[in-house]
């Protein structure tokens, strides 16, 4: 199975700029009480509501297109305020390709307008219409509309065997221990990430396995969205 890599912008300055053009309230968030001034990758990546947001396909497989659009269909109930527009052509702000060895990964929300307007903010390996494909769709357009890792949540209480993470993945998924530390270790904070309660259900969490784990406790693929998904999206993207 090909995990999903999120895409660290390289430009951390770009990205923050995308962010705050696109909306002020992307900016980072003081610490109450604190004198320490955040850092400029300490930003949101939430479109603005109120905008559309226009998805193309890098790709002229239609069992692809069909597949994948009715997957991210699954989000829309929870981002009535802003409209997804599938267009024909690759002029899309989010440009979705199909690379079979490129694996699964994308931008997270508006750091896809940091990425040149001819390629892809997304990449998903198609592989045949099944569960594993909805739920990738899932995942990864969550990272689209600016989610981030759940297993990754301030409150995340996986007691990970980093010695075992860091031999596991090098070896099945070919990533380097910056990109595993990145996508897998590394907890956010609370100040710069929205969040609700840790769900280990989550449509962002990863699958893991027992052995990576001092504990011996797995987390099952999830390949639906969660009641606390759906709750998210909506408080980002719909009205208060
Ligand atoms: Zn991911």
């Amino acid at each position: 199975m090909n995990l999903c890599k999120c895409i660290e912008p390289d430009d951390t300055q770009a990205s923050y700029d995308a962010a705050i053009n696109e909306d002020r309230a992307n900016a980072p968030q003081a610490i109450p009480g604190g004198r320490q001034k955040r850092a400029v990758g300490d930003h949101t990546k939430f479109w603005k509501k109120g905008r559309t947001l226009k998805v193309a396909f890098l790709s002229t497989n239609p069992w692809f297109i069909d597949a994948t659009k009715g997957a991210i269909h699954q989000w829309i109930p929870a981002v009535f305020d802003v409209s997804i527009l599938f267009v024909k052509g690759s002029e899309g702000d989010i440009r979705i390709s199909d690379e079979f060895h490129s694996g699964n990964w994308s931008c997270i929300g508006t750091d896809a307008l940091t990425v040149p307007k001819d390629g892809p903010t997304m990449n998903l390996q198609w592989q045949g219409l099944d569960q594993d494909f909805f739920g990738t769709v899932l995942h990864e357009f969550g990272h689209a509309l600016g989610l981030v890792h759940e297993h990754q949540h301030p409150d995340a209480n996986i007691n990970w065997n980093e010695t075992v993470v860091y031999e596991f993945m090098s070896r099945t998924q070919k990533w380097s221990r910056e990109e595993i530390h990145f996508n897998m270790l590394k907890k956010f904070e609370k100040s710069n990430t929205r969040t609700l309660p840790y769900d280990r259900t989550s449509i962002m969490h990863y699958p893991i396995q027992a052995e990576l784990t001092l504990d011996g406790v797995a987390i099952a693929r999830n390949n639906r969205l969660s009641a606390n998904d759906v709750k998210l999206m909506t408080d980002i993207y719909s009205g208060r």
